[in-house]
């Protein structure tokens, strides 16, 4: 089974993609959701927060305290690397149990994470894509989405590599804007993918 990760800059349309993917009966892991859940089900993971940052991190129930970890790491580079360090190996372990149990024969899978690159993740994928999208559009995209402002989005961006940075590390483009069709570009990478050998 070939790994294909996936992934782009906020608001480039990577869920979307995934989503046109998906009803070509494509399985996809998406890295950033079982983050979330990792952080209150993984023992190995919840055990290192709790070290690194303190029990605080989570309350008595086990619900991870979002607001005392979030003011920990907030505009903190060196904390939010240490948390990284802890989330980013168990997700790697998360999609490999994933990919292992898979009830299905399938010929590829997709892995959809926002830091498919900073995160070291592409690394375990056969190929990578990268999706593209104007930097206006974007903005427009993620301020209409989350009801935010155009500087909370930039701000967000700017914590992320850039495009430019990105593309070097890719295999495939997609070009998720008004002038390329969205549809003729997954169906192309997906017959790519069907051939490629195993
Ligand atoms: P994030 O990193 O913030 O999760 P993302 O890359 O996953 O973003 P999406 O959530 O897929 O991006 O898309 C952002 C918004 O733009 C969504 O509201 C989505 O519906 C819309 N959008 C994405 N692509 C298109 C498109 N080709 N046409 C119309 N709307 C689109």
């Amino acid at each position: 089974m070939i790994k294909i990760g996936i992934t782009g800059g906020i608001g480039s349309g990577k869920t979307t993609i995934c989503r046109v993917f998906e009803t070509l009966g494509i399985l996809v892991f998406y890295a950033d959701t079982v983050a979330k859940q990792i952080m209150v089900e993984d023992e190995i993971l919840i055990k290192g927060v709790k070290d690194t940052f303190g029990h605080e991190s989570y309350f008595g129930d086990g619900t991870l305290n979002n607001k005392y970890i979030a003011n920990i790491v907030f505009n903190n580079e060196a904390e939010l690397s240490k948390l990284n360090q802890l989330v980013h190996p168990a997700v790697f372990r998360a999609f490999d149990v994933w990919a292992a149990n898979l009830k299905t024969e399938v010929p590829y899978v997709l892995k959809e994470a926002a830091l498919l690159f900073e995160s070291g993740s592409y690394k375990m994928c056969d190929k990578n894509i990268l999706v593209t999208a104007p930097l206006e559009l974007k903005l427009n995209r993620v301020m209409k989405r989350d009801q935010v402002t155009a500087d909370q989005v930039q701000a967000r961006m700017d914590k992320q590599f850039t495009d430019e940075q990105k593309m070097k590390m890719a295999d495939y483009l997609i070009h998720n804007d008004e002038s390329n069709s969205l549809i003729l570009q997954v169906l192309e990478l997906h017959q790519l993918f069907l051939n490629i050998k195993h």
